[in-house]
């Protein structure tokens, strides 16, 4: 009774200095900036001049930033951008984004849109008010079909920095935000079975309180992100991006500014938002005085309902994308079969510990 009594009056307190509604513009503003730079390859002059965009917002914004840099075989370095708030550190949530592109495209809603999330997050950070600590990353290097390495490599190399400071106790999931520009509603997108209490389950309760159109599907081939690596070193992950149909121009010249949609970053945002000051249930124990509320019980309820048709939902889009197959361009599908290939591989491999 006293926990329930303390989670209603910090949900009170937190609700009397919430910051007003995101509104997209920084997001778009920062996304069109990131994506005028063109392709940007990972351990590319773009890729870096992109990161160091985000370093300027992140330090502005007054986070301690840290740049972690790894090598890209053949290519070059690349890095991650970091910009870490402390909060009580009990526990922690992670936001990224990959800067890095597959030429000719451009890589505006892949995936300029989800960094520009991340730094309009940056600048707001202060006022949300997480009750964790927070890092909000510029990935570098995502696009394996550019470096044709198995792994997301920005991604490997931050999720073994989380696990060296303490991830597997205390991060509560790491969200990639991955071609959030437009096409909503999003996706949901991770590894898991089934949605899992403090991770798809908290998320989608955090877009259902913002408002925002959001259903989980299992990943797929076409939904490789860097949530991958963090679930493959055994901690929580997840992506939000592109729903229904996936992204038309991916990797293709087409993916221009011009199609970036406001209202999709707005949504994308307020989402981000809500989970950040989401409460801190741990995934595998109860949530003390939330979970016995009637309102939960019926989000709940209601959570099921929703799941159960997504996943029909999404199996149906991957029976339709699979009679599909044969009448996308050939460049898609060198891409599919090198992806699944590198999916193969994952099937095969485990990654020692
Ligand atoms: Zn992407």
């Amino acid at each position: 009774m006293s926990a329930l009594l303390a989670c209603l009056l910090c949900t009170a307190a937190g609700a009397a200095t919430e910051p007003p509604s995101a509104r997209g513009y920084d997001a778009l503003r920062a996304a069109r900036r990131i994506a005028s730079l063109g392709p940007r390859p990972a351990a590319s002059t773009a890729e870096r001049r992109a990161h160091g965009y985000v370093a300027r917002v992140f330090r502005k914004a007054g986070l301690d930033v840290t740049v972690q840099r790894f090598p890209v075989p053949g290519r070059g370095r690349s890095r991650n951008v970091i910009g870490l708030l402390d909060g009580p550190r009990r526990c922690l949530k992670i936001l990224m984004a990959h800067t890095d592109t597959t030429a000719p495209g451009p890589g505006a809603n892949d995936n300029a849109s989800g960094v520009g999330v991340i730094v309009a997050l940056a600048k707001r950070l202060r006022a949300i008010g997480p009750r964790c600590d927070v890092w909000l990353v510029a990935t570098g290097a995502e696009e394996r079909i550019y470096t044709g390495q198995p792994d997301h490599l920005g991604a490997l190399a931050l999720a073994r920095r989380a696990r060296a400071r303490g991830a597997k106790r205390r991060l509560r999931y790491a969200l990639s935000l991955d071609e959030v520009g437009r096409d909503r509603p999003f996706w949901l997108r991770s590894p898991a079975p089934a949605p899992r209490r403090g991770v798809e389950r908290a998320l989608l309760r955090a877009a259902d309180r913002a408002g925002v159109n959001a259903v989980w599907a299992p990943d797929g081939s076409d939904s490789n992100s860097d949530h991958r690596e963090f679930e493959l070193l055994g901690l929580p992950a997840a992506k939000l991006g592109v729903g229904a149909g996936g992204e038309p121009c991916r990797h293709l010249a087409c993916d221009t500014p011009s199609r970036l949609d406001r209202h999709s970053l707005t949504l994308a945002q307020r989402l981000a938002e809500r989970a950040l000051r989401g409460h801190q249930c741990h995934p595998a124990r109860r949530c003390a005085g939330f979970a016995s509320s009637d309102r939960h019980k019926a989000s709940s309820r209601r959570w099921q309902a929703d799941s159960h048709a997504s996943e029909r939902f999404a199996s149906m889009m991957r029976r339709v994308s699979a009679s599909l197959h044969l009448l996308v361009p050939l460049r898609t599908t060198v891409e599919v079969d090198r992806l699944r290939d590198l999916a193969r591989g994952d099937l095969r491999r485990r990654r020692p510990g």
